[in-house]
């Protein structure tokens, strides 16, 4: 790796003097530490503190200057997990004038993005965590091109998917083990450090149970971008019109079995009428899994991370995700918030298993596999009773009830599981020929008017007309409607009315001699509700 490092030559000496003339320079986005991402110049990292350094010099910047604020929790998140104690970032900082005491820095030439990894070694958490946000993080910043060079802090090893992390750069990503071997003062050039949340769709239940994130930002198109640039990087080309219609079984193999897993296949490919195949992380490619998701009707598996991999099904398909006994399906429901974000375009069909003789249980495993051997016999047999798994936080004890029922195998009932399937799915699953679903906003209503009539003392009409908002000429809308809000000056209240003309005569409620604020907006289809145009005065 450290001839790779070298690649680019830089002059070394004008390097060290431009580091110790001008320091470290920082600015960051983002107000909170949940939300900031730091770009630096000249950040250093001690392989022997393992710490980052920051430089002060007469030339160096520090934005946000937080003061003692940066340790309330720390200056930022490292991985895309919000707030996670094990993740932060900080540097500690020096006068740049010390560096002639320090070991001979080694300049880092690459633009570097320097984050943590969350959980490398679990699919959902690969994609999730890492991959979606390293890859719009990169998006975010013009210079963390394919040339940028991706630096995992967390202190992993490779892990079990090191090869798609690879697919993010044309350099290899460096571990934070591999940079003691660079030597004891490395010092980033250029680099970045965070990530960005804002594709993430789900808290795994640290602080409350787990469920879809508050405030999701990312819609199907942005996770089929990313799904386009991996099956780039990965060579796997969109069939078009591809051949033949198939359902993929995902299975798992070691653990949260279906234990009738052939009589499934023969089943679902005799109820649909389609070729049945199934495919495991343990014996197929990841890329053969791609090439054979991508193209699928439906993808049926066990709840788990594989299930993550819907992200490569077309539009339309439709996912089954099976639930062992007493797992409640609303509790735990990544990859039903994944395939039903809006433009995700995917079915979503969850069914569980309720029938306890269709469920084996692993007592006698290790904890970590669901074993309760451990416990007293009391609990033990608290466990062995229930009949559903309580709502919990995650990763703290006692959560032995919940793995002792996510890892049970299963023996699908499979009339059960037809009839669920068949309620969603009438006719053939698959990827039917979309058209685009994508939905666009009306604009603003422009120039809006009104004009008051008074009949006598008691009477009054207020005719409100307006022209379309400016898009609306260059598109094809299904329906076009207007809402027009109508309140008397310093009540709390209004009249709503939707109507279809760009014009109308207001006459009930409407008082003489009286100031009227009228509040106008477009609708497009139901329910694509533009802004409103500004506030328009009418005096009776
Ligand atoms: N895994 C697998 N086959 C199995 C069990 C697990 O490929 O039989 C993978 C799984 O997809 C995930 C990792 O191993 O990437 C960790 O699995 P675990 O059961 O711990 O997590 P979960 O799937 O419940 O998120």
């Amino acid at each position: 790796q450290s001839q790779e490092l070298s690649q680019v030559q830089i002059d070394y000496h004008a390097a060290l003097q431009a580091l110790v003339e001008n320091g470290t320079r920082m600015v960051c986005t983002g107000r909170m530490h949940t939300d900031r991402i730091c770009r630096f110049e000249s950040l250093c990292y001690s392989t022997e503190a393992e710490e980052f350094v920051y430089f002060h010099s007469n030339a160096s910047v520090m934005l946000p200057n937080l003061g003692s604020r940066r340790f309330q929790p720390a200056l930022l998140d490292l991985s895309s997990v919000e707030d996670h104690n094990t993740q932060y970032f900080n540097f500690v900082e020096l006068p740049a004038a010390v560096l002639k005491f320090m070991p001979k820095p080694v300049f880092v030439p690459d633009v570097a993005l320097i984050a943590n990894r969350f959980n490398p070694d679990n699919l959902m958490h690969v994609f999730h965590d890492d991959l979606l946000p390293i890859y719009y993080t990169m998006q975010q910043f013009s210079d963390l091109g394919l040339e940028a060079r991706l630096f995992f802090m967390e202190g992993w090893s490779e892990g079990a998917h090191f090869d798609l992390y690879k697919l993010l750069s044309n350099k290899q990503p460096l571990l934070r083990e591999q940079l003691k071997t660079l030597g004891r003062l490395l010092c980033f050039t250029k680099s970045y450090v965070g990530l960005s949340k804002i594709t993430t769709w789900y808290q795994y239940g640290f602080v409350q149970p787990q469920g879809p994130k508050a405030n999701i930002l990312v819609s199907g198109n942005e996770i089929r971008q990313f799904t386009k640039f991996m099956m780039w990087k990965l060579n796997i080309s969109l069939e078009e019109s591809s051949s033949e219609e198939y359902i993929v079984v995902f299975s798992r193999t070691i653990n949260r079995l279906i234990l009738n897993e052939a009589e499934l296949i023969l089943a679902l490919a005799q109820e649909f009428q389609m070729k049945t195949i199934t495919v495991s992380l343990e014996e197929h490619s990841f890329s053969d899994i791609v090439r054979l998701i991508s193209n699928a009707s439906m993808l049926v598996s066990m709840h788990g991370a594989q299930l993550v991999m819907s992200l490569f099904l077309p539009r339309g398909a439709t996912v089954v995700e099976l639930f062992p006994y007493a797992i409640n399906p609303e509790h735990y429901t990544p990859y039903k918030t994944l395939t039903t974000l809006p433009g995700m375009d995917l079915q979503y069909i969850p069914w569980q298993n309720t029938d306890r003789e269709y469920t084996v249980t692993y007592p006698d495993r290790p904890w970590d596999q669901g074993g309760i051997a451990h416990l007293d016999k009391a609990e033990q047999e608290r466990i062995i009773k229930s009949t559903e798994v309580p709502q919990h936080l995650c990763c703290r004890n006692p959560e032995w009830l919940w793995l002792f029922r996510a890892y049970q195998d299963t023996k699908v009932n499979i009339p059960s599981l037809i009839r669920v399937i068949r309620r969603t799915v009438k006719s053939k699953p698959g990827p039917k020929k979309q058209k685009w679903s994508g939905s666009l906003y009306p604009g603003k209503v422009r120039d809006a008017k009104c004009h008051a009539f008074v009949q006598g003392t008691s009477e009054a009409k207020l005719a409100v007309s307006w022209q379309i908002p400016w898009n609306l000429k260059y598109l094809k809308v299904r329906e076009v409607k207007y809402e027009v809000w109508i309140q008397e000056q310093g009540e709390n209240t209004y009249m709503p009315y939707i109507l279809s003309h760009q014009n109308h005569t207001f006459s009930e409620n409407i008082k003489p001699f009286t100031i009227y604020l009228v509040w106008i907006r477009c609708i497009f289809n139901k329910n694509l509700l533009g802004p409103f145009a500004d506030v328009l005065l009418c005096s009776t």
